[in-house]
């Protein structure tokens, strides 16, 4: 305290302040130099003085921290669920951008339409023909990634105070969109067929909600696919409380076993379907680009508030992924990574199966990037984490997943970036974490 108080006497020898009894301490203005002008004493702002009441719902670092944590070499990573490095088709990308320079140069660095690079939009609009969803380009906007997707929905629709509802665990990117936007976040419970559409009708009924956001297929974190008989009836509950669906399908390529599942846009007789997806998973998250798909009039309006975000998606990286597309390389680039995927994913429950102590489940995807694991009964996902990144392995604790209180003991283990036998010892690792937690 002495410290301070002195600091203000000598502030005030000099001038620079002055105090008056009961209205505190004022900094004075200094008078000009030589020019004769006033400048003022210049004390950086606190900046949190400034902020909106957006910013202060802006408050959680986790996905920083997860995107931080890959650059950790030593330590074995389950925590981020993105494409592994050496499935970029960086040949392929090289090649294509050589060409592209070639063919069309300084184009390739202009400004282009906001909704996206139109090749691409009459691409993706027959790409989704393929899966029984009509959209025409004008239906559809390259995003900045699916996020941007997200962010924008939020934008539109949501004003501080609006429910929104969510599944029990889901993507906390989207989470944090809608905390940030003001959002009352309802989470209806999930079972191994999806969203439990008898609460779910609880909700609406209840409180209204401005969407339903949910993950269909491959869910992140939980690796669930919704039924068919679900999906039906959640479309059923959206057009009777007549409450929007924001649908967001970046996994429905990656699947390991059968076929496609059908998107709950393609099931939707009745526009209430804002589709999302992305390049993020099937090719790479450095490209930045997704996509959404809506009726024509909220298309419009998403298309403004796009505007106001970023202009348009990079003319390059767009051009880039439509070259790519066209050439039928996305679809061999799929048939190579669902394998890939596929054994990583087999060879994680392999070594579940071998190294897991008594009391730990986990699911068994059939598609995406994601294994969900509950703990046994007192372990706490948190702590176990603490201890685990000591030990050299991570994950992401599940309550990272939840709006509300919950997931603490849950955590889920993604499979996509580690070789077989980087998992394994990952793996191993872990559950030899968990076991010296379990026995003391
Ligand atoms: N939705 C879900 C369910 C995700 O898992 C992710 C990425 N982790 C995103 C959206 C955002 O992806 P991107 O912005 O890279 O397309």
């Amino acid at each position: 305290r002495s410290t301070v108080v002195n600091a203000y006497r000598e502030l005030e020898a000099d001038g620079l302040i002055e105090s008056h009894v009961g209205r505190g301490t004022m900094v004075n203005f200094i008078p000009g130099g030589e020019a004769g002008e006033e400048l003022y004493l210049t004390l950086p702002p606190v900046w949190r003085n400034f902020y909106s009441s957006r910013a202060g719902r802006m408050n959680n670092p986790f996905i920083s921290n997860i995107l931080d944590m890959v650059a950790r070499e030593d330590t074995i990573s389950f925590a981020l669920g993105v494409p592994a490095q050496e499935f970029h088709p960086v040949e392929y990308f090289s090649s294509i951008i050589s060409g592209l320079m070639n063919k069309e140069g300084s184009a390739l660095f202009e400004h282009g339409p906001t909704a996206g690079h139109y090749p691409l939009r009459e691409y993706l609009a027959g790409y989704m023909a393929k899966r029984a969803i009509q959209a025409g380009p004008e239906n559809i906007i390259i995003l900045s990634g699916s996020q941007q997707g997200l962010d924008l929905a939020a934008k539109v629709f949501i004003e501080p105070g609006d429910a929104v509802v969510i599944e029990e665990h889901t993507y906390m990117g989207a989470i944090q969109v809608f905390a940030a936007a003001g959002a009352r976040i309802f989470s209806v419970p999930m079972d191994e067929e999806g969203l439990q559409v008898d609460v779910l009708e609880q909700v609406l009924a209840r409180y209204r909600p401005k969407f339903i956001y949910t993950q269909p297929t491959y869910q992140n974190p939980s690796g669930i696919a919704m039924s068919l008989a679900r999906r039906r009836e959640l479309l059923r509950l959206a057009y009777r409380f007549h409450v929007p669906v924001l649908e967001d399908d970046p996994y429905s390529e990656l699947h390991y076993e059968g076929g496609f599942l059908p998107s709950l846009k393609s099931l939707d007789t009745s526009d209430h379907v804002i589709y999302l997806s992305t390049f993020s998973k099937v090719i790479s998250p450095g490209l930045r680009l997704g996509w959404l798909a809506a009726p024509s009039d909220l298309a419009r309006q998403l298309l403004m508030a796009k505007q106001l975000d970023d202009l348009h998606c990079n003319t390059l990286a767009q051009s880039v992924v439509n070259e790519f597309c066209r050439a039928g390389l996305l679809q061999a680039h799929l048939a190579m990574v669902r394998e890939e995927y596929r054994k990583r994913r087999d060879a994680m429950l392999a070594s579940l199966e071998e190294f897991a102590p008594p009391g730990l489940c986990w699911s068994r995807p059939a598609g995406g990037f994601h294994i969900w694991c509950s703990l046994p009964e007192g372990v706490h996902a948190g702590a176990l984490l603490s201890r685990a990144v000591e030990k050299k392995v991570t994950f992401v604790p599940g309550d990272v997943f939840c709006a509300n209180a919950g997931g603490t003991d849950r955590l889920r283990l993604s499979f996509s970036r580690c070789s077989e036998t980087i998992i394994r010892e990952g793996i191993r690792r872990f559950c030899t974490v968990l076991s010296k937690m379990i026995n003391t």
